[in-house]
């Protein structure tokens, strides 16, 4: 199997941030982002990189939780408000099998927290991250400050990734280039 420097981070597309009837929507900027995302997912399997789709997870009534006091309850452990939205639960369904292909639970905003993600990383000798999903100011910001720190590169897709704060989408963006020192493609 071909070893490649890159993956493609799959960060919460899922049915309560992305679908209008999401119970923590980012609307109709997210729903755009559904063909862009999954045609990328699609690349990156066709040219053998590692794909790691990160998916929130919790559990109802757990106030134990700090997300608890900021946001209502989603991504609940068994709900379809936790599938992956429109084709890209298709899509991961048709690639789950891959030994290239992972899926994660997390249970923060960062994917590095609480995951093997970066063993899973370190493994493969991967030193590029890609960044797709949701929110641009939240999950995709956390997690790419954390790649970061552990000394990855990172990429994010500006036709993949959103926020239901704009002003938070566009910071991301800016802090990416001017203080990760990552690029936006
Ligand atoms: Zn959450």
């Amino acid at each position: 199997m071909k070893i490649s420097k890159r993956a493609l981070l799959n960060i919460d597309y899922s049915n309560d941030f992305v679908a209008s009837d999401g119970t923590l929507t980012c609307g109709p900027v997210a729903q755009e982002l559904h063909d862009y995302i999954v045609k990328t997912t699609l690349n990156f399997n066709e040219a053998g990189d590692y794909i790691a789709f990160l998916v929130d997870l919790h559990h109802e009534g757990d106030k134990l939780h700090p997300e608890s006091k900021l946001f209502p309850d989603h991504n609940i452990e068994g709900t379809d408000g936790r599938k992956l939205y429109g084709k890209l639960e298709d899509t991961y369904q048709a690639l789950k099998e891959n030994p290239n292909v992972d899926y994660f639970d997390k249970t923060r905003y960062s994917a590095f927290v609480g995951t093997n993600l970066e063993l899973k990383l370190r493994e493969r000798e991967i030193t590029e991250v890609h960044l797709v999903g949701v929110c641009s100011d939240i999950c995709i910001l956390h997690t790419a400050i954390d790649a970061f720190n552990r000394g990855f590169d990172v990429v994010v897709h500006e036709n993949g990734v959103a926020s239901f704060n704009q002003a938070g989408h566009d910071f991301t963006l800016d802090h990416v280039v001017e203080v990760l020192g990552g690029h936006v493609i």
